[in-house]
């Protein structure tokens, strides 16, 4: 049976990591500080004798016990107001965390894939975004934090690939949705959500022109799992290209709900927040063979069944 480690397993990429490798016929080692992650989304697998859990964070030297075929380093604060809100965490996972688990990966002679992001790509110049921009991020503001700890991941997992011959992947991971996503987390999805159910107003940063391209979660999980077993060590963007503005999901959503007293509102933009995004997904589809299944329609008809029962269950 090969043996995956999952950092960040019990938040939302870590814990539909987890669910999938051991439907592969894993056994998995979930670890996670719960920083931002959440039990409740591993709880199921706690039977099993294919999983195991470790509380323990990244940050600080890791140890695990017996052999290793793969890591995949997934903790991290991962939405703009956590990262504002815990700013030496998120550098501290994405640096010293990868560091120490590429340091296991060499002891354990395991490939090691990083979660990295969108966010290299800054407030991007190039569009869509293909993966040899070099990107437009600015290294000081809110968001540096985040961009820059990936951007040394990244260099860092290159160099122990170059210097130490260790196999490694890198995933860029653009905007990605489904059920277990956090309520609170800030991000646009989960607020639109939270907020039209409670017949609020959703609200809209800027003027809602700015684009993103939302991707199902199971999409992104059938895009990493294959990007894991495959001979790419240079990044691969995975994500959905099909563009909205945020102006056109907060209506998306409105529908969806159907509460009569959900309406948009409009709020300051935050400041550096990307004007437009979109992956270039030609280099997936080639060397992965991968492109998204799950339209946004059928995704959000199965998120909404999620955040229908957690928003209730709140009241
Ligand atoms: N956004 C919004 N209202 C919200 C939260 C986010 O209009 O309540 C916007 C945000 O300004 C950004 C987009 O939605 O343009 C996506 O934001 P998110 O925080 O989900 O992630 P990002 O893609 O910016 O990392």
């Amino acid at each position: 049976m090969k043996r995956v480690l999952i950092t960040g397993a019990a938040g939302f990429l870590g814990s539909h990591l987890s669910d999938r490798f051991i439907k592969e016929g894993y056994h998995v080692i979930g670890m996670d500080n719960l920083l931002t992650g959440n039990m409740a989304n591993i709880e199921h697998l706690f039977p099993l004798k294919e999983f195991e859990f470790h509380y323990h964070d990244v940050s600080k030297f890791v140890h695990v016990a017996g052999e290793l075929d793969y890591i995949l380093h997934f903790a991290s604060p991962a939405s703009p107001i956590d990262y504002l809100q815990m700013p030496i965490q998120t550098l501290k996972v994405g640096s010293l965390g990868t560091h120490n688990l590429l340091g296991l990966a060499k002891e354990k002679k395991a490939r090691m894939l990083i979660a990295s992001t969108s966010e290299v790509y800054g407030d991007p110049l190039v569009h869509p975004q293909t993966e040899d921009y070099w990107g437009n991020v600015n290294p000081i503001g809110p968001r540096g934090v985040y961009d820059e700890a990936k951007r040394f991941q990244e260099a860092i997992t290159m160099a122990y690939h170059t210097y130490h011959n260790l196999e490694t992947r890198i995933v860029r991971i653009f905007n990605t949705y489904g059920p277990r996503m956090r309520v609170n987390d800030g991000r646009v999805l989960p607020a639109f959500f939270s907020q039209a159910i409670r017949g609020e107003g959703l609200t809209v940063f800027g003027d809602g022109s700015q684009t993103r391209a939302f991707c199902y979660v199971d999409d992104l999980v059938e895009g990493i799992y294959r990007l894991l077993l495959s001979d790419t060590h240079m990044p691969v963007n995975i994500g959905n290209p099909d563009e909205i503005t945020i102006k056109e999901f907060g209506e998306e959503v409105l529908k969806l709900v159907d509460n009569p007293k959900a309406h948009l509102v409009y709020r300051d933009l935050p400041k550096d927040d990307p004007k437009v995004r979109q992956p270039n997904i030609d280099l997936a589809r080639k060397v992965l063979g991968w492109e998204p299944k799950v339209d946004r329609a059928e995704g959000l008809r199965r998120t909404y069944e999620y955040f229908k029962t957690v928003v209730e269950r709140q009241e």
